[in-house]
């Protein structure tokens, strides 16, 4: 198998529409414009639009055939559809044109792989059951638009058995993509450490308890945590991103505060090392005597493919885009992605399509989606929902 020959041939107006979106890109939850195109773009194939979950989020319905044994299967296929609140710098003649806006992280070309599978399915319906298509607000920014439909309850109004996300990945070559088996994206939480202190004259330190030096204490004490307590193995980051105490040269203060990150691969590591900051802290800040308390901020957690789903997903890699298409060597990443609530709710896996080894970063300024990848993504999207909800015929 291969790309689908349709899909290749509309390479050149999904690139419109992708080029479209890209002049208007709108942020979290402000996805008005977006989400009216998506819709307006569903109905005129003919498919069943639902709004409003998660604000502006938009799904899809496209009924198949009858599968014939008396079940109806069920799958959800997931774009993104915001962008970022920065300049571009890339002087395209479609880009941006609203102010501090951009799709830098190519969600305009995500919510078009998904619009051109979602015409193929409607028009052929060459499987059985109900294929969702899930375009979601507020990926970016920790603003959780997946959580926020989940929340409005996507999977009560449109229950499925599996959802399946893409994200186009700068570094690997195009026309080339992985599933990984197992975690892909890291969880990304925010941790506030109060270290509550007596202040007084710098003069007699001894009258205080200093909490710029239980402050120093604790940042190299934190040092150790991935180093000495995490199973070579597993996989964490800890950065301090956030010092702060003091107002004046001749006053000890009573109060500092550390603050940063905590990347995870693993729920249990998470939540683990959350509770070893606190307590690391806690001792280290002992040394003058300060107490020590944790503000967490929960970011977005670990996205973990289920494994069976990842070899599937791989199966179905292998089938359009050639063996030499499926990558299985990339490592995860310690970014993180709110695909990852889904994955919580329901089996299924997240897929990184290949942008090029000479595509721009993901956020930078220069960055622009590859459109030779939307019959691509469209065609991985189509034989996905063909292989998992296979029609009776075959
Ligand atoms: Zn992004
Ligand atoms: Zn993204």
């Amino acid at each position: 198998m291969e790309l689908i020959a349709e899909l290749k041939d509309k390479k050149a107006e999904m690139a419109s529409w992708r080029q479209h979106l890209h002049q208007f890109p709108e942020i979290a939850y402000e996805e008005e414009m977006t989400s009216d195109f998506v819709a307006e773009k569903l109905k005129s194939f003919g498919i069943e639009v639902h709004r409003g979950l998660g604000k502006t989020g938009v799904v899809g319905v496209i009924h198949g055939q009858d599968s014939g044994d008396g079940t109806s299967p069920s799958i959800g296929l997931r774009a993104d559809m915001d962008a970022l609140p920065m300049e571009e710098q890339t002087n395209l003649a479609y880009a941006s044109r609203h102010t501090n806006r951009m799709h830098a992280c190519g969600h305009d070309g995500h919510t078009t792989m998904l619009l051109g599978a979602a015409e193929h399915l409607a028009r052929h319906r060459h499987f059985s059951g109900t294929v969702y298509c899930i375009f979601q607000p507020a990926e970016e920014g920790g603003n959780a638009g997946a959580r926020s439909m989940i929340d409005d309850g996507l999977f009560d109004k449109v229950p499925m058995e599996s959802i399946w996300g893409m994200h186009n990945w700068p570094g690997l070559e195009a026309g080339r993509a992985l599933a990984h088996v197992g975690p892909a994206m890291a969880g990304a939480d925010i941790f506030i450490l109060t270290i509550e202190g007596v202040g007084g004259h710098a003069a007699m330190p001894h009258q205080t308890k200093d909490p710029i030096v239980a402050a120093g204490m604790v940042t190299i004490a934190l040092q150790t945590l991935v180093s000495r307590q995490l199973d070579p193995f597993d996989q964490a980051v800890i950065s301090l991103t956030k010092l702060e105490a003091g107002s004046a040269f001749n006053v000890i203060p009573s109060i500092a505060t550390v603050g940063g990150t905590l990347r995870t691969m693993k729920a249990e590591t998470r939540k683990d090392f959350l509770q070893k900051i606190e307590a690391v802290a806690k001792t280290a800040a002992q040394v003058t005597g300060c107490d020590v308390s944790m503000e967490v901020r929960p970011g977005y957690p670990p996205t973990i493919n289920h494994e069976a789903d990842a070899l599937f997903a791989r199966g179905v890699i292998s089938d359009v885009l050639g063996k030499d298409g499926l990558d299985t060597d990339l490592t995860p990443t310690m970014g993180a992605e709110d695909f990852s609530y889904m994955l919580q709710h329901k089996e299924g896996a997240y897929i990184w399509l290949g942008a090029g080894t000479d595509s721009q970063n993901l956020h930078s300024p220069l960055y622009d989606f590859n459109d030779e990848l939307l019959p691509m993504g469209a065609s991985l999207w189509v034989r996905m929902v063909e292989a998992k909800l296979p029609t009776q015929t075959g």
